[in-house]
């Protein structure tokens, strides 16, 4: 079993014991996702359980590519079970980070690891190579620690007395020596208090943001996992690998000599520079990249004075409206310690503001907050609303029940506060910007449609950057004035080129008003959901890198996808995976979750957005493909909305090409057994939810 280490922990937290699950068992899935719900369908009995059931099952799993050198996948990590964030109902759902976790975790002889159960008491896991110990928290004092206090502990109580760079002895191998320190992945104050927004973070900023696993751990009782490993992956064929990089490196990677002609991110020619969106930029002081392991993007920063380590993305977004760059940093590093899920506290923050303006709540307001608005802009500000929301007080150290409304998250709270009734509810405004499920918006839904859709058709916000180009790169173009890199029609064509099986289907990517609720819109969403489920998260090729489309270093522009991932793959396993053999796969684990979550009490009906979607126009210029009078250009699709009655169309086009019953949205059981799922039918039929057809 190249690539693999042959076997998964099994944690059971009730009874404090350990068992082996053997990898070959689950080896057809490949990694990651396909593993973990794999899995998760095999122990979960009742899978229409809450999240914070002892019942429910967390997997957390590493790829045959972890641990390896293979940029941008090498240090990934994906999370599964049932989720407490969303509404209705938290759904069966995912998370992934990056970091050293997995790497860390191959090396100590494990490729995932399973827990299920409610410990008696506070417990962390200490994985030292093959000997695992099930600790209470008690004895280092870890319960009530931020995420680096934890982690800072743990670490501290492996060395001993030694120092950071020192040789020690992992332990569960004798006389093994290695310099480096624990991989710990810990909750903060939030998941120890069942914050939905409660999220799982390992060294300085990588978060397994959404799904609310946090809390998941919280109530099982579990405050970190620690590992540390001295061995290695068994690599089919090393040769293969080392020339593999060094070509997409060469060819398709960052080129210090063409820096000035790239203008993108999130891809592979990009320089390596932190991905901050702090709002006066990337800070004055001297930094380095710092990289996920064995990955040369190197996304994220160290900096000179320490604040805001590692931070990127949404961690960075939160309080636009901070009065300087060193307050919103902080605000970045309390939200790691804290363990919060920053893409809701970014909208919930605004909402609260607005809320409060409008003079909804305040102090003896119609809902009375303790928050200190007097102080907005400043630190002390935001200090108290995260500690708010991860103890559930007022942020201050005083009981207070305004906290317990924000922890259970932002539509809960609002709903709680009467502010979701009648014609100006505030999804049906917009005024609460959370599209589908209850969790926030990201991109732009009503212009990018491969992320709504596939937000709502699936579990969660996607977090999907492989199509994010299309739209930022003519968008930055028409308003910055940057060159426009490739025509409209050239660049449909680069991608739908890789899209097996739909491959040369350039209307998937004409995202005019006209085409919104097409067939061709209902490929590329199937197209995206098949990718991601096998190459991004269950050989966990990177989001911010893969897929690599358009690429400007390479001939003609065309990126290295469709040939870099299997190339990778196989050189490690020594397998003959094709990219579509993984789209094919991809396919198969789109539908095992599918029908998990219609276990779960999904049904057609269901899948909608938030009113304001249907109502309120897009107020962002945002320029896509898309197609005119037959002619291809990037157009404005700002001041669109969704048509209510066309996307209920748009979801029985999209059901019949899954193959489910349209009337219902519930898997066949043809299309099931097509794909060898025929248990997973059994227990559809079992339970009434089988589809017709
Ligand atoms: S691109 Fe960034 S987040 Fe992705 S693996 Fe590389 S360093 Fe990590």
């Amino acid at each position: 079993m190249n690539g693999y280490a042959g076997k998964i922990l099994r944690i059971n937290l009730t009874n404090r014991k350990e068992t082996i699950i053997s990898t070959s068992k689950y080896e057809q899935w490949i990694g990651g996702h396909g593993m973990g719900s794999a899995i998760f369908f095999d122990l979960v009995k009742d899978k229409s359980i809450d999240g914070f059931d002892p019942a429910n099952v967390v997997t957390i799993m590493t790829s045959p590519l972890s641990g390896t050198l293979v940029p941008g996948a090498a240090g990934r990590t994906e999370v599964q079970g049932i989720g407490v964030q969303s509404v209705p109902i938290g759904w069966f759902t995912r998370s992934n980070f990056g970091g050293r976790f997995s790497s860390m975790l191959k090396f100590a002889g494990w490729d995932g690891i399973v827990i299920d159960g409610r410990a008696d008491a506070p417990v962390w896991l200490d994985i030292r190579n093959d000997r695992v110990k099930i600790r209470n928290c008690s004895t280092l004092s870890l319960w009530g620690t931020d995420t680096w206090q934890c982690q800072e502990k743990i670490w501290q109580y492996v060395a001993g007395k030694q120092e950071y760079g020192d040789w020690i002895e992992a332990g569960g191998k004798s006389g093994e020596l290695t310099t480096q320190r624990p991989a710990v992945l810990a909750i903060g104050p939030a998941g120890e208090n069942l914050s939905r927004m409660a999220c799982l973070i390992h060294d300085a900023s990588n978060g397994s943001g959404q799904g609310g696993f946090g809390a998941v751990w919280g109530s099982k009782g579990l405050k970190a996992i620690s590992v540390i490993g001295t061995g290695g992956i068994k690599v089919n064929n090393p040769k293969a690998l080392i020339e593999t990089r060094l070509w997409q490196k060469k060819h398709y990677a960052f080129n210090l000599e063409k820096l000035k002609n790239t203008r993108m991110t999130v891809d592979f020619q990009s320089p390596p520079v932190p991905g901050v969106s702090w709002r006066r930029g990337r800070p004055r002081t001297g930094h380095r990249p710092q990289a996920c392991a064995g990955c040369h993007s190197g996304c994220r920063a160290r900096f000179d004075d320490g604040l805001g380590n590692e931070a990127t993305c949404f961690t960075t977004m939160v309080y636009a409206a901070a009065r300087d760059q060193d307050v919103q940093r902080h605000t970045s590093d309390l939200l790691n310690r804290l363990g919060l899920n920053a893409a809701e506290i970014f909208w919930g923050e605004m909402y609260l503001r607005e809320l409060n303006l409008y003079g909804f709540l305040g102090f003896n307001k119609e809902v009375d907050c303790p928050l200190r608005f007097n102080k907005y802009g400043r630190r002390a500000y935001i200090e108290q609303l995260l500690k708010m929301i991860a103890y559930r007080n007022d942020g201050l150290g005083n009981p207070h029940p305004f906290g317990d409304d924000l922890a259970e998250g932002f539509v809960r709270a609002a709903k709680k506060w009467g502010r979701l009734d009648g014609d100006e509810g505030d999804l049906k405004t917009g005024r609460l910007k959370f599209p589908n499920w209850g969790l926030p918006q990201h991109k732009e839904p009503r212009s990018q449609l491969d992320w709504a859709y596939g937000s709502i058709l699936g579990d969660r916000d996607i977090n999907e950057h492989g199509f994010d180009q299309l739209r930022s790169h003519p968008t930055n173009s028409k308003i910055y004035g940057f060159e426009m890199y490739v025509s409209a029609e050239e660049l449909v064509r680069i991608y739908t080129d890789k899209m097996v099986p739909f491959q040369g289907d350039l209307l998937m990517l004409d995202f005019s008003t006209t085409n919104m609720y097409s067939d061709h819109i209902a490929k590329l969403v199937s197209w995206h959901r098949y990718y991601t489920r096998f190459w991004k998260q269950s050989t966990l090729f990177c989001d911010w890198r893969w897929p690599d489309f358009l690429n400007l270093l390479a001939p003609g522009k065309i990126g290295s996808t469709g040939i870099s991932e299997p190339k990778f793959l196989n050189a490690v396993t020594g397998r003959h995976f094709t990219f579509l053999d993984g789209i094919n796969l991809g396919k198969k684990i789109w539908n095992l979750d599918h029908a998990i979550w219609t276990l779960q009490g999904r049904h057609r009906d269901m899948v909608h957005f938030s009113d304001y979607l249907y109502t309120q126009p897009g107020v962002v210029d945002q320029y896509l493909p898309g197609r005119k009078n037959g002619k291809w250009d990037y157009f404005n699709t700002r001041g669109r909305h969704f048509d209510r009655d066309k996307f209920d169309g748009f979801k029985t086009r999209f059901y019949k090409l899954q193959g489910w019953d349209a009337s219902t949205g519930y898997p066949t059981r043809g299309t099931l057994e097509s794909l060898d799922l025929d248990y997973v039918a059994d227990e559809l039929q079992r339970n009434d939810k089988l589809g017709r057809g």
